[in-house]
C-alpha cells in the first residue's frame, strides 16, 4: 500500500469534532483515503511527499445540484432579465429544444467541458440531473452522458410540463415509461414544484413514483414564492429541498425537525436580481444547510462553488467558516454521502490546495483563480483529459 504525504500545510480543515480547523497542520493518504491528520511536527514518514507551501487544505467541494447536460445558450434571456423582466420556468423549453436537437456526442462534450470547468473551481463530488429532454429517448441520453461523470445522477423528467402536452398526461409519462427506462441509470429522483412547473400533488405522485422504482428523492421547491414545497418533502423525508428562498416559519420549523437538508443556490438569485435566502434564519434555527451552483443555463451558469461561497457570505448571512461547511459537509448530507466533505480519518481523500493561507479568502478573495492544485478519485480526473 502506498501512502503520500502532504506537508506544511498553513491551515488544514477537516471538519473534526475536536479541531475542526487547525494550524500548521500534516496529513497522510493511503489507498485513496485519508490516514492520518495531525500537527505538521508529527507528519509519519511516506512513500511520497507533497509540499502545501503553508497554504490551506480544505475538502473537495461537493456541489450537490447541477444541470451540467444541455446544448444551448440563454444570454439574450439573461440580458432581458437584467433590463427588468421576471423570470419564469418557462425560459426552460429553449434549451429542451436546443438539447433535443443536440444528439449524445454533443452531449458529451459540452459536459465535458462544463466539469472541466467545476474542477479546476475545486469541485471533486458533483450531481447531475436530467430534466432538458422531456422526452424518453433524450431524457435517458442526458442520464448515460451524466452517468459518465458522477454516480449521483437524478432522474428530473419532471422539470416543466414540456410544450403540447396536459400536466396530467405528462405526469403519467414521467411515471410511467419515462421512469421505467431512466431508473436504471439515476440514483436520485427529482421535481420543480412551483406556479409554473408542478403542483404538490403532481410533485407527490412523481416522488413516490420514484420512490417505489427505486430511487431517491431531493426537490426543487420554493424558489420563486411561497408554497407546499418544503412541507411536501418534509413529509416525504426527502434528502433535501433545494432553493429555500420562500419560506414560512411552518417550513423552517419542519426542515429542522426532520434534518431534510436545505440546498441554497445563491448563482441563481444573483443571475435572476431576485431576493437571497436566508441562510442565517435557517443556520439559527438548526437546520442543515447546503450550498451547491445549480449550473444550468437559464438561471444559473456558473460552474464556480467558490464563487457561490462568496455570495453566501456577502449576501445570504454566512460566516466564510459557516459558508465552506455548507459547500463540502453541507452537499456531502445533501447527497447523503458519509466519505466526502470532510477530511477526518477514513474520508475519501478528495482535497484541495489552495493558493491561499486560509479558507476565508474564498470568500475574501471573490473570483480569483485559488485552487492550486486538485487531489482526489480517478472518475472525475478522467475528464480532464475529454
Ligand atoms: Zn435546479
Amino acid at each position: 500500500m502506498s501512502s503520500t504525504a502532504i506537508a506544511n500545510i498553513g491551515e488544514l480543515v477537516t471538519w473534526a469534532d475536536d479541531e475542526p480547523v487547525r494550524r500548521d497542520a500534516g496529513l497522510v493518504i493511503e489507498d485513496g483515503r485519508v490516514a492520518w491528520v495531525g500537527s505538521s511536527r508529527d507528519l509519519p514518514a511516506s512513500d511520497d511527499v507533497v509540499d502545501a507551501a503553508g497554504g490551506a487544505v480544505i475538502p473537495g467541494l461537493v456541489d450537490s445540484h447541477t444541470h451540467l447536460v444541455f446544448a444551448g445558450d440563454r444570454a439574450d434571456e439573461f440580458v432581458a432579465r437584467m433590463a427588468g423582466r421576471r423570470y419564469t420556468a418557462g425560459g426552460i423549453r429553449t434549451t429542451v429544444a436546443a438539447t433535443r436537437a443536440a444528439g449524445i456526442d454533443a452531449l458529451r462534450g459540452l459536459a465535458a467541458a462544463r466539469m472541466a470547468e467545476l474542477r479546476a473551481q475545486g469541485t471533486t463530488t458533483v450531481e447531475i440531473k436530467s430534466g432538458y429532454g422531456l422526452d424518453v429517448e433524450t431524457e435517458k441520453q442526458l442520464l448515460i452522458v451524466a452517468g459518465e461523470i458522477t454516480s449521483e445522477t437524478t432522474f428530473l423528467g419532471a422539470h416543466v410540463v414540456p410544450d403540447g402536452m396536459s400536466a396530467d398526461s405528462y405526469v403519467e409519462l414521467v411515471t410511467g415509461d419515462m421512469l421505467t427506462a431512466c431508473a436504471p441509470l439515476a440514483t436520485w429522483i427529482d421535481v420543480f414544484c412551483e406556479t409554473g412547473a408542478f403542483d404538490v400533488d403532481q410533485a407527490r405522485t412523481v416522488l413516490l413514483a420514484g420512490r417505489a422504482a427505486g430511487l431517491r428523492p431531493r426537490m426543487h421547491a420554493n424558489q420563486l414564492g411561497p408554497g407546499p414545497g418544503v412541507q411536501l418533502g418534509c413529509e416525504l423525508g426527502v434528502a433535501a429541498v433545494d432553493h429555500c428562498t420562500y419560506l414560512s416559519d411552518a417550513d423552517v420549523s419542519a426542515l429542522s425537525d426532520t434534518g431534510v437538508v436545505a440546498g441554497l443556490l445563491p448563482g441563481v438569485e444573483f443571475s435572476t436580481r431576485h431576493p437571497y435566502p436566508d441562510a442565517r434564519r435557517l443556520l439559527d434555527a438548526g437546520v442543515r444547510v447546503a450550498i451547491a451552483t445549480d449550473c444550468n443555463p437559464g438561471t444559473s451558469f456558473t460552474s464556480s462553488m467558490p464563487f457561490c461561497i462568496a455570495l453566501a457570505v456577502r449576501e445570504m448571512g454566512m460566516t466564510p467558516t459557516e459558508a465552506l461547511f455548507a459547500a463540502t459537509q453541507g452537499g456531502a448530507w445533501s447527497l447523503q454521502r458519509e466519505d466526502v466533505g470532510h477530511l477526518r480519518p477514513g474520508a475519501k481523500a478528495d482535497l484541495l490546495i489552495l493558493d491561499a493561507p486560509s479558507h476565508v479568502h474564498l470568500a475574501y478573495r471573490p473570483g480569483v483563480p485559488l485552487v492550486r492544485r486538485v487531489i482526489d478519485h480517478p472518475l472525475l480526473r478522467s475528464c480532464e483529459s475529454v
